[in-house]
């Protein structure tokens, strides 16, 4: 009988989880119910289980349809209790997966119009968060998010906000949704005034396009991390600058297939970026469309890509140590992932 470590048990850091994209598919459909919401046959196609979607995000339809699908998710999201339930959850889930730290990431502007206004939106997730962090006992940060279809005047006044709101527990600011609109370089500004405020700059980049999106990131909003940033592969010269600098890619695979960035799992150039010397943290991205958490990513590295145990530790240490974690927190988690691994698996008796 074959057994080995369960990476579930692994400890690791998830830093890459979109807010309504982290919601449970039951609950999604429990508030659709609530509020009398028909959701779109692809969403509750996508809900039922089995195959994850192939939205082929690739081409601006595809992105298109999956924007819908997810707006029409974010549309149940209407109370503060409907905040709480999904925080709680998402935590839960993640504690499931063997993460010790979560940083999820919101644009608060989508939820202000439901909620009161951006800065009760953002109130209302905060505290949310703080709750579900003392009682899941998950160590959980934010990221606000800016959108890059959105005026950079936008992002700016998002900047100003998340630093303001920096000790209720943000750590950083993104910059999602469809790379190929814009420049990275509109929403420079924004990115500035986050990182005076001591905001760490996590923009999505490398995803829908390629590596010159990354090297926006790099150059002109001085990203200390990159949402997905997997397109670096194409560019052994931008690998190795990410390497030097320690760049954390937070890379998504099950994401990155749904949505036809890549077609197979083994496709997703995880072994080009390791060995290359990026450090990454796998995430889920948003598990409620694509049907698969966070302790599923590490199942792909290890199924499609051959990563040994050894090489799962590492990659959970990897995300240990590109997230905001305080240092003891960090501490812990290094330690525990040191424990799965010297804790006896079957590979070990099998292979010697
Ligand atoms: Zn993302």
């Amino acid at each position: 009988m074959e057994h080995v470590r369960d990476v579930s048990e692994l400890p690791k850091a998830h830093l890459h989880l979109h807010f309504t994209g982290s919601m449970r598919p039951s609950t999604l459909l429990d508030l659709a119910d609530k509020y009398g919401v028909r959701l779109p046959d692809t969403l509750t196609d996508a809900l039922a289980g089995g195959e994850p979607p192939r939205l082929r995000a690739t081409d601006e339809r595809g992105w298109f349809r999956f924007q819908r699908m997810y707006d029409a998710a974010r549309s149940c999201l209407r109370e503060p209790e409907d905040i709480q339930r999904l925080v709680r959850e998402a935590a839960e889930e993640d504690v499931r997966d063997g993460s010790g730290w979560l940083e999820i990431q919101v644009d608060p502007t989508s939820y202000a119009p439901r909620l009161g206004g951006l800065i009760p939106a953002l109130e209302i997730i905060l505290d949310a968060v703080d709750t579900a962090s003392r009682e899941t006992g998950l160590g959980m940060r934010v990221l606000v998010a800016a959108n890059r279809m959105k005026h950079p005047l936008d992002a700016r006044t998002l900047a100003r906000l998340a630093v303001r709101y920096r000790d209720r527990g943000i750590v950083g600011f993104g910059l999602s949704n469809d790379e190929r609109r814009g420049m990275a370089r509109d929403f420079d500004r924004a990115f500035h005034i986050a990182r005076e405020g001591g905001l760490m700059s996590a923009p999505h980049g490398g995803e829908l396009t390629g590596p010159s999106s990354v090297r926006d990131c790099l150059d002109d909003l001085h990203a200390s991390r990159i949402g997905h940033g997997v397109r670096a592969a194409e560019d052994p010269r931008l690998l190795q600058r990410l390497a030097d600098r320690q760049i954390t890619c937070e890379v998504c695979p099950a994401s990155n297939v749904a949505l036809g960035v890549y077609e197979k799992p083994e496709d997703v150039p995880l072994r080009t970026l390791f060995e290359a010397g990026v450090p990454m943290a796998l995430g889920a991205d948003d598990p409620l469309l694509f049907g698969s958490r966070l302790a599923a990513q590490y199942e792909i590295a290890r199924r499609h890509h051959a990563f040994t145990d050894a090489e799962l530790a590492e990659l959970a240490r990897q995300s240990v140590r590109g997230s905001a974690a305080p240092d003891d927190v960090k501490r812990k988690l290094l330690a525990g992932v040191d424990d799965w691994l010297t804790a006896p698996g079957a590979e070990d008796g099998l292979r010697g």
